[in-house]
């Protein structure tokens, strides 16, 4: 196959090109070198490439490059039928690759949009009543939609499985066979993973019809972009290991810094204690609402946050452009987690970190399975944990009560108490008269005070 340098050599719209130029996309990715032609020939294609490649736009601009003869600009519903359905496993992940088709498809008079479960159902409703050509779905919700009848999928030409053996691990396979018996039996397919088990390629052999095989790494393999590193440290000192590591020269220019753990409860805890020691740091997790976690990831992106601490299924799919490090405070139980996790990092050709905390014993085996998946021994280093802090951290904050500010001066409190007698109680009522307002206020809090101690 010849390299093709510019995407124009694809043959692609006008319409596509200005929109992607627009993009400050200059050269096609090695996934797109190869898919695009393959996906413009109509083909079916199995895609082996993780998240970052460029893989969304391999089939994104040729998709939309299909579909523009159909595109316009008729307000009857019936003219824009579902065309082209992109299937993700997260809604973060179809939140992502929606808004890249969405900028794609901005001047093909096209129409997108993307429906994903956690919000509510109506504002989708509305958008799918009105007719698009182009849907990225999760697969329960869009379930849901076709049951409402918000929707149909008789028309569907292309469909593409994204991240398809992360919808294998969440169990999505009974709704992605329901949604395929829906299609019309003459479409393309698409399927792309990051990693390929002998699941991935049972599903590719009866969901593609005679797929053509596109790879840019080779099997289950990290980019090579990632520097990866492995420390030793025993569990007690793992917070004390990661703030040395957040202090460390290694991470210290890094705006953003997402930090994996392995289970909620770590995740909120672990964000809670990076704040105490005054690091911005906030958790995703799958406990957050769609919108908190939109907000988180919009802080992070801007930098307010530095430090984001995730879970794997909540991190899934998220496309941070400049993202430097990703730290796995815990080693992850599935092998192909760790690959998921690092390829968060080194996106489009760009350097990226990656740390991972090692308890000896108690994760050997899980690193060993993480070494035979990617053909790659961790040289493993004993971090010695209290050599490497810093005293920039700070001391941990004190309570200190606010200064008490002194009430204006008033005789009554200054002078000693004397036990009073009948006498002084009526002079004290008399005098009351003549007392101003802001007084009056004062004394029945001062006698009720005082009434107290002289009850006999
Ligand atoms: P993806 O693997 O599709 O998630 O893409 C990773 C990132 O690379 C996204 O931010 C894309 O916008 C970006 N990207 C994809 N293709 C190109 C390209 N040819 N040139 C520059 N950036 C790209």
């Amino acid at each position: 196959m010849t390299q093709q340098t510019s995407f124009a050599a694809f043959g692609l719209h006008e319409s596509i090109i200005r929109a992607i130029t627009e993009m400050g996309y200059e050269t096609p990715t090695p996934i797109q070198v190869q898919a695009i032609p393959l996906v413009l020939a109509g083909s079916d294609v199995m895609g082996a490439a993780q998240t970052g490649t460029g893989k969304t736009a391999s089939f994104g601009l040729p998709l939309l490059e299909r579909l523009i003869p159909t595109a316009n600009t008729s307000m009857s519903p019936a003219r824009h039928p579902v065309r082209a359905l992109v299937l993700t496993p997260t809604r973060e992940l179809a939140d992502q690759v929606h808004e890249n088709l969405e900028a794609y498809a901005k001047y093909t008079g096209l129409r997108t949009a993307c429906v994903f479960g956690g919000v509510d159902i109506r504002t989708q409703q509305d958008t799918l009543r009105r007719g698009v050509e182009v849907l990225v779905a999760t697969p329960g919700r869009l379930l849901d939609h076709v049951e409402q009848r918000n929707t149909v999928l008789s028309q569907v030409q292309i469909v593409v499985l994204d991240e398809a053996d992360r919808m294998l691990d969440m169990g999505f396979l009974p709704d992605i066979s329901k949604i395929l018996k829906l299609l019309p039996a003459k479409r393309q397919s698409l399927m792309f993973s990051a990693t390929f088990s002998p699941e991935i390629k049972k599903l590719a052999a009866n969901f593609l019809n005679n797929p053509k095989l596109v790879e840019v790494a080779r099997e289950n393999s990290t980019a090579k972009t990632i520097t990866q590193k492995l420390f030793e440290v025993h569990d007690s000192e793992k917070v004390d290991a990661l703030l040395d590591l957040l202090d460390d020269e290694m991470c210290d220019e890094a705006k953003n810094i997402l930090v994996f753990v392995n289970s909620k409860i770590a995740c909120r805890r672990l964000a809670r204690t990076l704040t105490q020691y005054g690091i911005e740091a906030d958790a995703i997790h799958g406990d957050k609402t769609q919108d908190e976690r939109i907000k988180t990831l919009e802080a992070f992106k801007q930098g307010k946050v530095r430090v984001l601490v995730a879970t794997d299924v909540a991190a899934r799919g998220l496309d941070i452009a400049d993202l430097p490090v990703v730290i796995n405070y815990d080693v992850p139980f599935n092998a192909e987690d760790y690959v998921h996790r690092i390829g968060r990092t080194g996106r489009a050709g760009m350097k990226g970190l990656a740390l991972t905390l090692m308890c000896p014993g108690a994760d050997e085996k899980n690193v060993t399975a993480i070494e035979s998946l990617i053909k790659e021994r961790f040289k493993r280093v004993r971090l010695d944990v209290s050599s490497h802090r810093r005293p920039s951290r700070g001391p941990r904050k004190v309570y200190t009560p606010p200064p008490v500010t002194p009430v204006s001066s008033d005789p009554f409190f200054d002078e000693p108490y004397v036990p009073s007698h009948p006498e002084a109680q009526t002079e004290s009522s008399q005098s009351s008269q003549k007392t101003p307002l802001k007084d009056q206020k004062k004394k029945p809090r001062v006698a009720a005070l005082l009434g107290g101690l002289m009850r006999r």
